[in-house]
């Protein structure tokens, strides 16, 4: 059955589609539908980058190319000592995206980018330096995790939209290509995060698109806090000026409500600025009665900006008061800072680079 994606979403690649679509989409070009279910294998199973490669295909079907795959092209790749691997990735339109596979013994997390740069210009984050380029398709999306997989030679377990870009300003391509990656990849959707700094309405807006659209809301919503009142929030992202802290609160519990699954928190921790213990006990306060998590996430220094880590001890003190007031707290270990610390920042170099 053909999904119910709204016409103006126009599927310009074949990468992103169902077995269903591909079938179609071969009738469509005068072939048996069995030809849309080779392609599905070649796209998603093997990881087909170009038309050649599908050797099970007419040797004329593949010299005629008849529509994009959808595959990105390799710019650029670092991998730090823990494995952790930086990707840059080209679009069709000369664009460049980041991209991070992070390994674990038991995990491979992929960190993937929702659009090219980001407009909301939170003051610590690389990206946001550079404003929107523009919002990515499903299937280039879908792409970062097929190449992850293809570089580092293993299956993903898990995904999480905390690349460039804001998310829930692209809610139906991210959710377009979260229907896929659990569809035709067979990712678990609860193994899949999708972090916002908030948006105003658009929280409550993606589960009930999720529910209409993929029939379930699996995925977990991990909201960017970093401040524990709206003054300091604003101060540090701009855009929080147009959405008060406690919407922010009230939009989690309505996103809790329809879909079922319990939002997470992150919070930077910026040295001196965010991280005394009042602030941690005003943070508990906030979050209390949500039953959730808070994930700490240690600042990555930018060039740009002149924020500082927090110091020895800050972060496990933080940690311990939030845990004293039955808030339960992860820790983010910093990955790959080796190679090129925060995120948004490979791309930014590469680009200095080019430029001068
Ligand atoms: N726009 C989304 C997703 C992209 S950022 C969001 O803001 O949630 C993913 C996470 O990385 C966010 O929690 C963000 O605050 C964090 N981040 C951005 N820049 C960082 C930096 N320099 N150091 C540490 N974390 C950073």
């Amino acid at each position: 059955m053909a999904r119910p994606w709204p016409a103006g979403l126009a599927l310009s690649a074949l990468l992103g589609q169902s077995r269903a679509q591909l079938e179609a989409w071969a009738v469509d070009q005068g072939l048996p539908a069995f030809r849309g279910r080779q392609l599905h294998d070649w796209l998603y199973a093997k990881g087909a980058r170009r038309w050649h490669d599908i050797t099970v295909l007419p040797a004329a079907l593949r010299d005629q190319e008849p529509a994009p795959l959808g595959r990105s092209a390799e710019l650029h790749r670092s991998v730090a000592r823990d494995g952790t691997t930086k990707l840059l990735l080209a679009t069709d339109d000369g664009l460049s995206l980041e991209t991070v596979g992070i390994p674990t013994r038991d995990r491979l997390t992929v960190c993937v980018s929702s659009q090219v740069g980001c407009p909301m210009a939170c003051r610590f984050c690389a990206t946001g330096k550079e404003g929107l380029q523009r919002s990515l398709q499903a299937h280039e999306i879908v792409d970062q995790v097929l190449t992850v997989r293809e570089v580092m030679d293993r299956r993903p377990s898990h995904v999480v939209f905390m690349g460039m870009g804001e998310p829930l300003l692209n809610s139906e391509n991210v959710l377009a290509a979260i229907d896929c990656l659990s569809r035709d990849l067979g990712m678990a959707m609860r193994q899949i995060t999708v972090s916002t700094v908030g948006v105003p309405n658009t929280l409550p807006r993606l589960a009930e698109l999720a529910l209409e659209r993929l029939g379930r809301c699996q995925f977990t919503l991990a909201v960017s806090l970093h401040a524990p009142d709206q003054d300091l929030r604003e101060e540090l992202i701009p855009t929080a000026r147009a959405y008060p802290y406690e919407q922010l609160l009230e939009d989690c519990r309505h996103y809790l409500e329809l879909s079922g699954r319990r939002v997470s928190f992150e919070y930077i921790l910026l040295g001196g600025l965010n991280d005394s213990p009042r602030q941690a006990e005003a943070l508990a306060e906030k979050v209390r009665g949500f039953q959730s998590h808070v994930n700490l996430i240690p600042y990555n220094p930018i060039e740009e900006e002149a924020f500082q880590r927090p110091a020895p001890g800050q972060v496990e003190a933080f940690a311990a008061t939030l845990k004293r007031r039955g808030v339960a707290v992860s820790v983010r270990a910093s990955r790959g800072l080796d190679q090129d610390a925060a995120c948004g920042q490979l791309r930014r170099q590469r680009q200095d680079r080019v430029q001068g």
